[in-house]
């Protein structure tokens, strides 16, 4: 599991429930919507204490707005648009 680092917050954690400065990160998924294997990077908070990923809502909404994006996107031909 490859994760990227995007940034760090100070804030509740969901997984260890104590305020510390929890890891935004980064994973490439790949998931089949309606048939078409969309690849995408989906976001989630990452615990160092409990070594756990949690996906508030928030962020389901936003990896579910991606991913959605990358569908579109990819009924090119691969030319992902990678911001
Ligand atoms: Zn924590």
């Amino acid at each position: 599991m490859r994760l990227k680092i995007i940034r760090h917050e100070k804030k509740l954690c969901f997984s260890c429930d104590k305020i510390h400065d929890v890891l935004i990160v980064s994973r490439e998924e790949t998931v089949e919507v309606d048939g078409v294997k969309v690849t995408f990077p989906a976001i989630y908070e990452y615990c160092e204490e409990y070594d756990e990923l949690t996906e508030t809502e928030e962020l389901m909404d936003e990896n579910y707005k991606t991913m959605m994006r990358g569908k579109t996107n990819d009924t090119g031909r691969g030319n992902r648009n990678c911001a």
